[in-house]
């Protein structure tokens, strides 16, 4: 695919030209996953859950993950013409070499696309024509709630959190590979671990549930895209789940219970990580923001660390000064022309400090030091917070320590 044809739209799209860690070589990766999103790279890249996985296989010892996203219609027409396999964004590699070629379903309109990926990369779409040597077709994401319509396609599918899943996955595979086995018997294996579905195998699945959001890094990393992409700025999961429980909100039952990440791990995250990735915004990510137990000390720890001068405005850009931007210690970057965060400052109209001042209580009893553990990343940084220690914190005591008063745990919200 890096033989892109001057006719193509977007080449970056498929360049696989971005700002990143290194990987393993290929030759020296015992497993190698691929995780395929079914859209086009703008789309994906803005996709919180697949660059999670990635971060999270790649970790693991002696196995290799990289992606491929949807090719737009010129770049399939360019594939079908020319007999061109469908590649991964990285090694260039063809699809159909890797262990695992996981899905990303996020909607249900994204399932033709599966279909165009597999054909493109010459895999059988039905899973009872697939060989030996093909890779396992994986599917997870908010749509695997109901495999049904897609389970011909599919090998198995991981309903629910995939945090903990993937990687038990990946040790079937490599265990597969390591024996020799074969392909009905890994299968077989997969139907075993809890959330995964294996058509024809599994009789039920229960959807799985990371139990603690600290089990879910912070990437320490994250990639910088190579083009400006739909959610262009740095996402930070701050929660999953939803305390509201409306009854006609699939995402609030999807995500059930809601879990809050560590405010003091998301602050020192924001002070040591934030600046150095590229990034001149960043979101926090949950349903339902606004409803975090201390969001209000968050932003405005936040606020004050990222952009001690000005710049009050929610979304946080940071590194923003009256002379410019903080470069980038990764790429060295200092920042584009027509950044948002730049047009929304000549939007406002003044490009010069706030007056709106923010301030921060300091009654709190914040711990001296902030200590998250050390995880199973590779990284001498791990972005992992303590599984069941909680500091979640409520916004009306302000108290950054001690237990959340709301007892959301297991409850899956539900104040409706
Ligand atoms: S408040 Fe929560 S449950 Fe209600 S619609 Fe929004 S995300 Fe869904």
């Amino acid at each position: 695919m890096r033989n892109i044809p001057p006719s193509v739209k977007k080449p970056s799209r498929y360049s696989g030209a971005e700002v990143r860690t290194p990987l393993l070589p290929w030759e020296e990766a015992d497993t190698r996953v691929l995780l395929a999103f079914p859209d086009v790279y703008e789309i994906g890249m803005s996709h919180l859950g697949i660059l999670l996985l990635y971060e999270l296989v790649n970790a693991r010892r002696k196995t290799l993950c990289e992606r491929v996203f949807a090719p737009w219609r010129d770049m399939e027409e360019h594939l079908r013409a020319t007999g061109s396999p469908l590649v991964s964004l990285e090694s260039a590699r063809p699809a159909r070499d890797f262990d695992v070629l996981g899905f990303s379903l996020s909607y249900e309109l994204t399932y033709t696309n599966v279909l165009a990926m597999l054909d493109l990369a010459g895999i059988p779409l039905l899973r009872t024509n697939r060989r030996e040597s093909d890779p396992v077709i994986l599917g997870g994401g908010v749509c695997t709630l109901n495999p049904a319509p897609v389970a011909e396609f599919f090998d198995a599918l991981l309903v629910g959190d995939g945090e903990e899943a993937i990687l038990e996955i990946v040790d079937r595979v490599e265990d597969r590979k390591r024996r020799s086995g074969n392909r009905d018997a890994l299968l077989r294996d997969l139907s075993e671990i809890e959330g995964v579905y294996v058509p024809g195998v599994s009789a039920k699945v229960s959807r799985r549930v990371l139990p603690d959001l600290a089990m879910s890094p912070l990437i320490p990393s994250p990639i910088l895209p190579a083009m400006r992409v739909v959610h262009d700025r740095l996402s930070i999961e701050i929660s999953r789940g939803c305390t509201r429980g409306c009854r006609f909100c699939q995402a609030g039952y999807a995500y059930r219970p809601v879990r809050e990440r560590d405010p003091l791990l998301l602050l020192r995250y924001l002070q040591e990580v934030a600046p150095k990735t590229g990034y001149d915004e960043v979101g926090l990510l949950s349903l339902s923001a606004a409803d975090y137990g201390c969001i209000d000390r968050l932003i405005t720890d936040a606020m004050e660390t990222l952009s001690p001068e000005e710049s009050p405005c929610p979304s946080l850009p940071f590194g923003w000064t009256r002379s410019g931007r903080t470069p980038c210690a990764r790429s060295g970057r200092s920042g584009r022309p027509g950044s948002r965060s730049r047009r929304r400052q000549a939007r406002r109209g003044s490009g010069g400090p706030s007056t709106r001042r923010w301030t921060t209580a300091t009654s709190c009893a914040r711990p001296s030091g902030f200590s998250p553990t050390g995880g199973r990343g590779s990284s001498s940084t791990s972005w992992w917070g303590s599984p069941g220690r909680r500091r979640t914190t409520c916004a009306r005591s302000g108290n950054w320590s001690g237990r959340c008063p709301r007892s959301h745990a297991g409850t899956g919200g539900g104040t409706s």
